[in-house]
């Protein structure tokens, strides 16, 4: 942007978030009241424990990243009314961020129970559904968001790979909209994960899957050539190979994380991958991946995408419409979001005083 803007600017930009997790957005009083109700040992003060559960500064790798998931995945999982509240407080945070609209994924493997909690309740893939569903709901109508979800197989897990589809196509018409691959891209793909996709979109559900982030640019070509996705999470080392990037760029829409980007070490700010697809007018939305993880909101990646990375204010703009025609909404609910956007952006416009004509 040509010009420092201050916070409420950037959480009046209408959001449109497509990739964000579950377990990357739990916010950390609920699972301090979660972990004492269930009698799960945390370290006692309250420095510690954020330090247990999110980073304060970049790791070095993305399975050093994926590692701080872990209590949070124990203190939540296997219990309906954790669920419910890190549901909730998901609608909440987004609407504080501006989000209008999200597609949240989550593995619900890991929901559905707990290695350390005393109780050792197990859920069920339905007890686990409901629960997410019921936090969900009271989100959208407390604060006037809308929210789908996307259900996430572990690549390290692929032999839940089969039953997850099941559930996505039980819960199709109650918000899961699609499915996803994440994990640390460097163990390789099962074949039980590639036949679960390919069953997926078969069945008519939407594929976006996590490709180049720790991984080669061959794997965002197996992933829109071999699985069929239509969305890629992440994407940057695409960059690696020109052939392939000309060829996702037709294709796909690429859903950017900037803060986690930077988190995980996948890229650095003096060449990152978001200023070579902006430049190159990609198809791509900004998002915050685990915003808890690095004890930020969505608002943050908007700030660094603008002020670190330099995109302009048409840029921006036109990320946010990216990602509307990315969503896996049908085309009534899309041209409804579209509309809200077009009112959202003028009324920025008109505000600031921005003449983009
Ligand atoms: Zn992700």
């Amino acid at each position: 942007m040509s010009t420092v803007r201050d916070d409420a600017f950037y959480k009046s930009i209408p959001k449109v978030e497509l990739h964000v997790h579950l377990d990357g957005a739990f916010q950390w009083k609920t699972l301090m009241a979660m972990a004492k109700e269930r009698n799960i040992p945390m370290p006692d003060n309250e420095q510690d424990c954020l330090d247990q559960v999110s980073l304060s500064s970049p790791t070095k790798s993305l399975a050093d990243f994926i590692s701080k998931f872990d209590t949070g995945n124990n203190i939540m999982g296997g219990s309906s009314k954790g669920l419910q509240l890190a549901s909730y407080d998901f609608c909440k945070a987004s609407h504080e961020a501006g989000v209008l609209y999200s597609e949240l994924k989550f593995s619900p493997a890991f929901c559905k129970h707990s290695e350390v909690a005393p109780d050792n309740v197990t859920l069920t893939y339905n007890e686990v559904m409901d629960a997410i569903l019921t936090g969900i709901h009271r989100g959208e109508k407390e604060f006037g968001i809308r929210v789908n979800l996307i259900i996430v197989i572990m690549i390290n897990m692929p032999e839940t790979a089969n039953d997850l589809v099941d559930l996505a196509l039980r819960y199709r018409d109650k918000g899961v909209v699609a499915m996803d691959i994440a994990g640390d891209e460097l163990i390789p793909m099962d074949q039980r994960h590639i036949s679960a996709i390919k069953r997926a979109k078969q069945s008519g559900l939407h594929i976006t899957l996590h490709a180049g982030e720790a991984g080669p640019a061959t794997n965002v070509e197996r992933a829109i050539e071999v699985l069929g996705a239509e969305r890629i999470g992440h994407g940057y080392r695409v960059l690696e190979d020109e052939k392939i990037y000309a060829m996702a760029k037709e294709k796909v829409h690429f859903e950017v994380c900037p803060c986690s980007s930077i988190y995980t070490g996948s890229n650095r700010l003096s060449d990152h991958a978001l200023m070579r697809f902006s430049q190159d007018d990609v198809n791509f939305s900004i998002n915050s991946d685990d915003p808890s993880i690095m004890r930020k909101t969505l608002i943050d990646d908007y700030k660094m995408a603008c002020n670190e990375l330099r995109l302009n204010y048409k840029q921006i703009r036109k990320s946010v419409f990216n990602g509307v025609e990315a969503t896996f909404l049908s085309d009534k609910e899309k041209t409804l979001l579209r509309d809200t956007v077009i009112k959202k952006f003028q009324e920025l416009e008109a505000k600031y005083k921005i003449d983009d004509s």
